[in-house]
């Protein structure tokens, strides 16, 4: 077993966690504005990810993606996360499933997002479906030459700048899931409504109304009744990359306490001479350390050819959850280590406070990963636990 970085992985790492300062300097600017930045910057930041390497990192080099493994994907995401205000949505990450797109589809969806001309989000939530897509009842009805989608969908991210829509919905009367493409100016699509959430992402979250929108065919992604498969894919990756932001959004949170406890003094001590303080930072690395590494080990087994899906989908869980919620406690000691200061919008750990808050909902709520965690030990027994043997 070896657990160095490569030299490429080292200067990956490099090259990520100095993007990631870069998109730092921008987050007072994001804050103050309640979350979007203006075009022009946004355009000078991608191009610059562009430049590191460290653009639409989950796509084929062949494509023109930086064509990154999982494990090399989780390196880079790890030092996105340390960034507030999501601006790690800067560096587009396509949604995964669009590579199984056909050539059609790949010229005209996919290409275009990897070179940052257009945009892609995903919609599965409705209104009255969430940790329960199957109860979803956005339908697709079969027309002439193609299919007439009815629904509503909700949270959709980054939707506000999206040129398409990946929508799942029920096709034909056996309300099969499916992924259809939607264009956002096609007729019938209305974004309705672009909530306020807790955190001030540079991108936000609308909600749609489809109104028998016409979606020919050819924009169904991956075939009829393919839509749950694609979308558990969808959420394997994501699951692990949560995980990689929130260790990473965990360790500058723990950064910036440990630097606060050794420069404040209170009743003419170092806070950080003090053992309530130091029980903090202690058990702030340890819920890192252990998530670090849990989280490294399940995208470098997801990188091989012998892995099993299922497990794997479970061990994403585990990554997701644990990380997740220990970010939730390492943020909450951090902001007590800062006292009043750590609940000043212009310091990163208050902002980091609400932000990370999210993690435990979507991409499915930490009730739901530990439902897919039981299911997978009761199924399959304790495999999930094992590291592989070949
Ligand atoms: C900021 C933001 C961005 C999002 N982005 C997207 C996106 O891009 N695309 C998309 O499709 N969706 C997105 N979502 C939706 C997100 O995935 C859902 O909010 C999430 O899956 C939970 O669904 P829900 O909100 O309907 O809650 P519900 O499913 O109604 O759950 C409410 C509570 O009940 C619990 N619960 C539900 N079922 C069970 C059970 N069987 N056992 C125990 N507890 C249970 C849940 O864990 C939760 O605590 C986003 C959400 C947010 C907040």
């Amino acid at each position: 077993m070896d657990m160095r970085y490569t030299p490429e992985q080292v200067d990956l790492k490099r090259r990520a966690a100095g993007y990631a300062e870069l998109l730092m300097t921008y987050e007072n600017q994001a804050e103050d504005a309640g979350g979007p930045l203006p075009k022009d910057l946004v355009a000078e930041l991608t191009r610059a990810a562009m430049k590191a390497g460290v653009y639409a990192i989950n796509m084929p080099a062949r494509w023109g993606g930086a064509g990154l493994s999982l494990l090399d994907q989780v390196i880079v995401e790890e030092e996105f996360g340390k960034a507030t205000n999501c601006l790690w949505d800067i560096p587009w990450r396509p949604a995964n499933v669009l590579a199984h797109g056909d050539e059609r589809q790949r010229e005209k969806y996919l290409l275009p997002v990897i070179r940052a001309e257009r945009f892609d989000a995903f919609a599965v939530t409705e209104p009255g479906a969430g940790s329960d897509p199957s109860s979803g009842r956005s339908t697709a009805t079969r027309t002439e030459g193609g299919w007439l989608l009815n629904g509503e969908k909700w949270f959709v991210t980054c939707g506000d700048i999206a040129d398409f829509l990946l929508v799942q919905a029920d096709a034909g009367p056996e309300r099969q899931p499916t992924l259809f493409f939607v264009d956002k100016s096609a007729e019938g699509v209305a974004m309705t409504r672009v909530p306020r959430f807790m955190h001030s992402a540079v991108n936000g979250h609308p909600e749609f109304t489809f109104t028998d929108v016409l979606v020919a065919d050819e924009d169904v992604l991956g075939g009829v009744g393919k839509g749950y498969e694609l979308t558990k894919e969808w959420f394997t990756d994501e699951r692990l990359m949560i995980a990689a932001r929130t260790v990473g959004a965990a360790e500058r949170a723990l950064q910036l306490a440990r630097g606060w406890a050794l420069g404040r003094e209170q009743f003419g001590s170092r806070i950080a001479d003090y053992q309530m303080i130091q029980a903090m930072l202690a058990d702030c690395a340890v819920d890192i350390a252990v998530n670090r590494a849990y989280t490294h080990q399940v995208a470098w087994e997801a990188g091989r050819p012998d892995t099993d899906p299922k497990t794997l989908h479970a061990k994403a869980s585990t990554a997701k959850l644990a990380a997740s919620e220990a970010a939730g406690r390492v943020i909450d000691r951090c902001l007590q280590i800062f006292g009043g200061r750590g609940y000043d919008r212009s310091y990163p750990v208050e902002r980091m406070y609400r932000e990370l808050r999210v993690d435990r909902i979507w991409e499915g709520t930490s009730e739901i990963q530990r439902l897919i965690i039981a299911n997978e030990l009761i199924k399959r027994g304790t495999r999930v636990l094992a590291l592989p043997t070949r």
